[in-house]
């Protein structure tokens, strides 16, 4: 195989795993449901063989004995998992305490994307309000949770998410209940998946039983009517910021809300999300195990990978930090440096040091001599993990965009959040310009 050809596959196989990656968070006010719902995630990525409870404190994500016993989740910790071979979702735990907000922006600075948990009774709360201002450039993607409860306001929830959170909104699903003729009495059972024309049913005393159906307009004309105009609003609102969906639409679709593709639609919508034009919004009750996986499929659909983050351009005195699709993060235009962020530093009692990074160019790898920015000194990279659920799994490289852990003792006093990490070799290029203190 000739060098360049080597050169161009090399290329596309890391480009193809770059654009898997899902560097997400999760934003919500406290009580939401943020811990059932990571769990959840875990379960239906198969990291997790049961189901964890936050009222019997034995879930994975609060992982310290003090968030346990408090029931509120006091680090972030970066969890990894595949959602079915689709995409390599990097959850990085944000608090949603009050208390908590400086963790909160340290923990902003390293995701691409957002999944905003509201509880339907509560509706939009205070700290959802003020975590949503503070991330304004992420794209985020909104999961009303909590629809089994009684009080559970769909429609309410939404028309406040327009109001206090100033944004365009594209319903994915709507909520389904499953009415007893005798009683009358209403029950949270599914959603209304509107782009995929499906209703999809969940056992909830049995997590892994989904059932999805095709809906029926003569059997199911209330069903068939409420996806009809979901789907007429949706297309209605992607086509004010897109003129080509309105010629495909009229061309390919006849004008029928129903006819036009699911993929057409999610294309449209993925765009408009990246561009923080729209948020995207689902349902579900994730203690009741309804509506996590559709959740982690809009992840994947609608969230960006590393090359399509937009992180603005970073002008310093001395030096430009520009965003690359292809490379990264390159300090001026210099495309071979690595450049990473220890965005989290916790101590283990088994573990010890554990300072949580992403890397926003170029590789780290076990054993390189790097330099801290911050500290002015060089050391060396001793263990390189990724959090496998909880898990550590040993690794010797972390690529661009992904999310790790450095661990051993030649971290001990060399790294502290904040500080940026970068490839040694950064002084013998004669960039002196990082100052004391300076963060990316
Ligand atoms: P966090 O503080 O946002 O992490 O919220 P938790 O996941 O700890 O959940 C707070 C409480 O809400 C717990 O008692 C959960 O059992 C409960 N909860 C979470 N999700 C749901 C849901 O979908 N329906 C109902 N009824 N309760 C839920």
């Amino acid at each position: 195989m000739g060098f360049a050809v080597r050169v161009l596959l090399q290329f596309v196989r890391r480009h193809s795993t770059l654009e898997k990656i899902r560097n997400i968070g999760i934003i919500a006010h406290i009580d939401a449901g943020k811990t059932t719902t990571t769990e959840r995630m875990l379960y239906y990525a198969g990291k997790t063989n049961r189901i964890g409870n936050v009222d019997h404190g034995d879930t994975i994500t609060d992982f310290l004995p003090q968030e346990r016993s408090r029931g509120i989740t006091i680090q972030s910790a970066a969890i990894s998992f595949d959602w079915r071979n689709r995409g390599k979702i990097n959850l990085i735990d944000t608090p949603g305490h009050a208390d908590f907000s400086f963790e909160v922006i340290r923990a902003l600075k390293v995701l691409d994307g957002c999944v905003t948990i509201f509880d339907a009774v509560a509706g939009v709360e205070a700290q959802t309000e003020k975590v949503w201002k503070m991330s304004q450039k992420i794209p985020k993607i909104c999961f009303i949770n909590k629809m089994d409860r009684e009080g559970a306001g769909f429609s309410r929830t939404v028309k406040e998410i327009i109001m206090k959170l100033n944004t365009r909104v594209a319903l994915v699903n709507i909520p389904y209940f499953s009415l007893d003729p005798q009683t009358k009495e209403q029950t949270f059972e599914g959603v209304i998946d509107v782009i995929n024309k499906k209703l999809i049913k969940w056992n909830m005393d049995d997590p892994d039983s989904v059932n999805v159906v095709d809906i029926d307009p003569i059997k199911d004309s209330t069903l068939y009517n409420q996806l009809f105009k979901a789907r007429e609003s949706l297309i209605e609102t992607l086509s004010e910021f897109d003129d080509n969906l309105v010629e495909i639409f009229l061309e390919d679709a006849n004008g029928d809300y129903l006819e036009l593709s699911s993929s057409v639609i999610n294309k449209t919508l993925r765009n408009l999300t990246l561009n923080n034009d729209i948020a995207p919004i689902l349902c579900g009750a994730s203690f009741k195990n309804i509506g996590v996986q559709p959740l982690l499929d809009a992840v994947v659909d609608y969230l960006p990978s590393p090359i399509e983050t937009r992180l603005p351009d970073i002008n310093k005195k001395d030096y430009v930090m520009k965003f690359d699709h292809s490379k990264g993060l390159m300090i001026n235009n210099n495309g071979s440096m690595s450049v990473s962020l220890a965005f989290k530093v916790i101590t283990d009692p088994i573990r010890g040091l554990m300072v949580f990074v992403r890397v926003y160019s170029g590789t780290l790898k076990n054993g390189y001599n790097v330099f801290n920015t911050t500290t002015k000194r060089p050391f060396k990279i001793g263990k390189l993990v990724r959090m496998n659920a909880d898990v550590p799994e040993e690794i010797n490289h972390l690529n661009t965009g992904e999310i790790g852990v450095l661990t051993g003792s030649s971290i001990n006093g060399n790294v502290s959040t904040g500080d940026t990490i970068i490839s040694h070799s950064i002084k013998k290029d004669g960039l002196k310009s990082f100052k004391k203190n300076e963060e990316l």
